[in-house]
């Protein structure tokens, strides 16, 4: 199947996962991951529609934002150094993956630099693995207040990339937890957070994050095919 085919089909279990569990389709964005394709796999998606691009590699990214000439939308979805934040500055609309102040502090000290704001999403590690990003949920409510009061960043809610299983069913109750942390975020009505976003669920699991409230779906191998390696 082609990419443009590809796309169609994940829009169509979109909508049907929307259809399911009485939500409205344009609350769920697909972010089309698009690490380790080419420029021309992206090109051919944006001509098929697609505007939003996730990326995981810094290095990666600046080379495809150089050549693509669509007005796509990139948001950055990979662990991130702070040494390599300068490179994003301006370029990416969203970070998905930000766990720890040291870094945040570096992306509002290079988004002031050219005085513009980012939006940002706090990564959960909800399956307390240790190979993967991630706050701990005991950590997060704190870290939370401590990034929010940084200029140049608007917190617009989490992110989580939860244990891999075979079975998409044994994954929503990490969904359902995502959820939950933001719901009691929003209680705590913290200056500058606004707990609008899940980004939530990959090829593999995205309808049940969908019915769980994912409002941003991060899926690559669907549409793009498998990645040849693993970088
Ligand atoms: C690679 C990646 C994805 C996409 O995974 P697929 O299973 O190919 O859909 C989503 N989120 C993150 C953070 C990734 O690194």
């Amino acid at each position: 199947m082609s990419i443009t085919e590809n796309l169609a089909w994940v829009r169509e279990r979109m909508q049907a996962a929307c259809a399911r569990s009485g939500r409205i389709v344009d609350q769920v964005r697909l972010v089309a991951v698009s690490k380790t394709k080419p420029t021309a796999a992206i090109e051919e998606a944006a001509a098929a529609g697609q505007t939003i691009f996730g990326e995981s590699y810094v290095q990666e990214f600046m080379d495809k934002e150089k050549e693509i000439r669509e007005p796509v939308e990139w948001h950055f979805v990979g662990a991130l150094q702070t040494n390599k934040v300068k490179y994003l500055a301006g370029k990416v609309a969203m970070i998905h993956s930000v766990d720890r102040l040291h870094l945040a502090k570096e992306i509002s000290r290079q988004w002031g630099k050219i005085d513009r704001t980012i939006d940002l999403l706090v990564q959960v590690n909800l399956g307390h693995e240790a190979t993967k990003a991630g706050t701990t949920e005991e950590d997060l409510a704190s870290l939370v207040r401590q990034i929010a009061s940084l200029p140049h960043l608007r917190i617009k809610g989490l992110m989580t990339l939860p244990p891999y299983c075979d079975d998409p069913e044994e994954v929503r109750p990490f969904f359902q937890e995502l959820r939950r942390l933001a719901r009691h975020l929003d209680t705590l009505v913290i200056p500058g957070v606004d707990m609008k976003e899940l980004s939530m669920g990959m090829t593999h699991d995205f309808e049940a994050a969908i019915e769980e409230g994912a409002t941003l779906i991060r899926v690559g191998t669907a549409i793009f095919g498998e990645r040849q390696y693993k970088k």
